[in-house]
């Protein structure tokens, strides 16, 4: 599989839910695989809406995924495929995959993106997919500093539920209204749903 880039770097697949983050992270890992590159998955333990070992798109797709707790997770796990020499991070010399794939980069902390940056200079091709805006349509997580970073930047769009225009935004939707700015982002026992807007339809209330 030829890469535009020479060694490791950085793609990074944005924009909001329904916009097919998680069917071109399966696409791009895929043909990966299919040219026997070594491949491996990950995905944040709280997102088990479909699989625990596995990333899953809307349309039904899979690609087998390791679930990791935060990104010292996804570094004790890449260490565990053994070679004695580490780096001064803590990552085994030689036996990294060929490409890392991580799902839902939006839930990871900020120690995210010192590991994808060290992946890609030991000669990683990472790939990382996610929410670039929280439902309050402000930057989520590492994502801003992901996507400066990044070699490759994909930001997709869903449809708008209520328009059918290109959809930017996740609306956050309680009981059929509107979520708050300040509603905490998990909430226990309600009754939410998310759907893809526009920068026109999308609704945050005060
Ligand atoms: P993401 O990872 O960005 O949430 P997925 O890859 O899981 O996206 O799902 C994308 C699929 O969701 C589309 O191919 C389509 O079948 C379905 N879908 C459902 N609602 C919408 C919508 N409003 N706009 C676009 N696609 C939608």
């Amino acid at each position: 599989l030829k890469s535009p880039y020479h060694g490791g770097h950085l793609e990074v697949i944005v924009g909001p839910m329904f916009s097919g983050k998680s069917e071109e992270l399966i696409r791009r890992v895929t043909r990966a695989v299919i040219a026997r590159q070594r491949v491996r998955v990950f995905k944040p333990l709280l997102d088990d809406r479909y699989h625990l070992s596995a990333v899953a798109s809307h349309a039904g797709r899979t690609v087998d995924a390791v679930a990791v707790r935060d990104a010292a997770g996804i570094r004790s796990n890449l260490a565990l495929d053994g070679g004695s020499e580490t780096t001064l991070l803590g990552l085994p010399g030689g036996v990294l995959p060929d490409v890392v794939g991580i799902d839902e980069v939006q839930f990871f902390g900020a120690d995210l993106v010192p590991l994808a940056l060290e992946l890609a200079a030991q000669g990683v091709r990472v790939i990382l997919a996610g929410l670039d805006l929280d439902f309050r349509a402000e930057p989520f997580g590492p994502m801003p500093e992901l996507l400066a970073r990044a070699e490759s930047v994909e930001k997709l769009t869903a449809i708008c539920t209520v328009c059918g225009a290109p959809a930017t935004r996740s609306q956050r939707l309680i009981g059929d209204r509107p979520a708050r700015f300040d509603d905490p982002v998990v909430l226990v026992g309600a009754q939410e749903s998310y759907e893809a807007r526009c920068r026109v339809h999308h609704e945050v209330a005060n």
